[in-house]
């Protein structure tokens, strides 16, 4: 396959590397382009459900990425301003037996670093950092890219993996901007031994604190060694932004009446790196002839399930099954590949609102969601989430 141009790839996040690493391992040529200056992941932790895990196995990771992770032992949602126990879904050894892959938690650098390493290694991939996108032109046999002062980079195909704000997308789909949720999330780590010993006995677990209009989410990272902190609450302040700084007075405020062990975290924390969370409303198409979109560019979703990096690199090694299914077809395997993902990554777009609603509920809503919830004591407690963490059929190379 030398003779045939390299796939190029727009931003090197999880779902560019994945796709590229996943190219590689068939013996595809790609060339990431990724705007920063480095490498480099920002942010802090986030969770994997075992559907994700599957996805490390077919990445050839998995290794590395249990090195690195932490793997607690219950989702425990409490009511932040009574302290009632709404929910626990047990994690550890009962999950894995029934999912046959655990639930792991891990610092998206770490992550991010697992997956570049796993790049680097590979003579098929071309990493290039501190080269912005602009545009591309379909050529009909290929692609030419463009680069921000002015080079451009031929290739067979664009895989457009730059995320939310992506610049590929808004040549596809004319569908705007992505929507502002009036949602923000502040995100800390903590060293482990500054965690307040108002919450020793969570430390194992990954812990939701729902509170009108707003929650906290806390976690181990990185083998046990840090404390992931996540503050979300309404506010119409903000349009839009990535990775800035936020405002301590303005969180505390939000979060007055909650209970003091939601107060004593988000009192040990003075630098909170802020985000704007938006999503879109799916769609079914984001493929134009040798273009394409994977992860946050083709389905960027709130955070509340837990699930857009699972997505962005399900999408990768779904991409690659196709095309190998298609032997080698691009343009066939961009032409069916939306409608391969489509459904299942909307569900997860619509239902990341409705988990929001109801972490936020308030007044009557707030006690009927206790109520519903904490009833739920027998049965399976995975029936609600199985069609996103069991085994998923649509990917063309089994997982
Ligand atoms: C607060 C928060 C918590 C989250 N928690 C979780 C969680 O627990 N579990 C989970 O699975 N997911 C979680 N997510 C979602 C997850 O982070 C994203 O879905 C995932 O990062 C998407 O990966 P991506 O590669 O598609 O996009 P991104 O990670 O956004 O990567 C896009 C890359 O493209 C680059 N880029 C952009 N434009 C250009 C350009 N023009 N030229 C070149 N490069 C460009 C960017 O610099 C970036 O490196 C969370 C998100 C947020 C905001």
């Amino acid at each position: 396959m030398t003779n045939v141009k390299p796939i190029i790839i727009a931003g090197g996040g999880i779902g560019g590397l994945a796709a590229a690493r996943m190219l590689a391992i068939k013996g595809h040529r790609s060339i990431i382009l990724e705007q920063a200056p480095n490498f480099a992941e920002i942010g802090a932790g986030i969770q994997l459900g075992p559907n994700t895990h599957r996805m490390f196995d077919r990445l050839q990771v998995t290794k590395a990425m249990h090195e690195i992770a932490h793997f607690p032992e219950n989702i425990i949602m409490l009511d932040s301003l009574t302290g009632e126990q709404v929910l626990t879904m047990p994690l550890g050894q009962k999950l894995e037996s029934h999912f046959g892959k655990p639930y792991a938690v891990i610092h998206r650098a770490d992550l991010h670093t697992v997956l570049y390493d796993a790049c680097k290694t590979m003579g098929e991939i071309d990493l290039r950092a501190g080269v912005e996108v602009s545009g591309y032109t379909d050529t009909g046999d290929g692609v030419t890219v463009e680069i921000v002062g002015g080079q451009t980079i031929e290739g067979s195909a664009l895989i457009g993996a730059d995320g939310l704000w992506s610049k590929i997308r808004a040549k596809i789909i004319e569908d705007g901007d992505p929507i502002v949720s009036g949602h923000i999330a502040y995100r800390a780590v903590l060293p482990i031994n500054e965690v307040p010993p108002e919450l020793d006995q969570w430390m194992e677990d990954v812990v939701l604190w729902a509170g009108p209009k707003n929650h906290l989410v806390h976690y181990k990272l990185r083998r046990g060694e840090l404390f992931n902190i996540v503050a979300v609450f309404h506010s119409q302040r903000y349009v839009e932004g990535w990775d800035e700084y936020g405002d301590p007075e303005e969180l505390y405020e939000h979060f007055k009446g909650t209970r003091p062990e939601v107060r004593a975290l988000l009192n040990k924390i003075d630098v909170w790196k802020m985000w704007v969370l938006c999503d879109r409303i799916p769609v079914k198409e984001w493929t134009k002839n040798r273009v394409t979109l994977i992860g946050d560019a083709a389905h960027p979703m709130l955070q509340y399930l837990a699930a857009g990096a699972g997505m962005a690199m399900e999408d990768a090694v779904c991409l690659v099954d196709l095309l190998e299914t298609y032997d080698g077809d691009i343009v066939r395997t961009f032409a069916d590949f939306p409608g391969k993902r489509y459904m299942r990554t909307g569900r997860v777009q619509l239902t990341a609102r409705f988990y929001g609603d109801i972490y936020h509920a308030e007044g009557v809503t707030r006690e009927l969601r206790n109520l519903m919830l904490s009833s739920k004591k027998e049965g399976n407690p995975y029936a609600g989430i199985e069609w996103l963490y069991g085994r998923n059929t649509d990917l063309p190379g089994g997982a």
